[in-house]
């Protein structure tokens, strides 16, 4: 598939677009502090954390959230998850508990249009969420 069609084929996504935060992260132009450098997923300390553990996971490729990255069909949810907890295992907090969350939308408080899941944890959480 090339040029017009490429672009608007459903469920075809920018592997980096310029302007994004965490493509530039994915890209090494933003600094962050990595936790996990996968081949198609990783994973780095929010710089505003909420909570003693507060690590996003992103896929590298640029997804704008959570269900476009579902659609893509080809594991990467999954591979995406299972980063998480494996994150969750090694911030010491699978087994005390943790809180994985896609905020999707503006309601949801989504400030970065490309996927991240954030696995908080390492202290009590309560429910609801505000
Ligand atoms: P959202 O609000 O979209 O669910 O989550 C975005 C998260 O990205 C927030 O928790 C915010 O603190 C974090 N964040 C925003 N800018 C940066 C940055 O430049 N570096 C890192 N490591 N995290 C960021
Ligand atoms: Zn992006």
């Amino acid at each position: 598939m090339r040029g017009r069609d490429r672009i608007r084929s459903p469920g075809y996504y920018d592997r980096s677009v310029p302007e994004c935060l965490f493509c530039g992260i994915a890209g090494g132009e933003v600094p962050a502090t990595l936790v996990l450098d996968g081949k198609r997923v990783i994973a780095f300390r929010d710089v505003n954390p909420e909570a003693p553990t507060h690590v996003l996971v992103i896929p590298r490729d640029h997804y704008p959230n959570v269900a476009a990255l579902a659609s893509a069909g080809d594991g990467l949810l999954d591979e995406l998850v299972t980063h998480a907890h494996e994150v969750a295992v090694a911030e010491g907090i699978a087994d005390s508990g943790y809180r994985l969350v896609f905020n999707t939308g503006q309601e949801a408080g989504q400030t970065v249009g490309h996927v991240h899941a954030h696995v908080l944890g390492g202290r009590p959480m309560t429910w609801p969420p505000g």
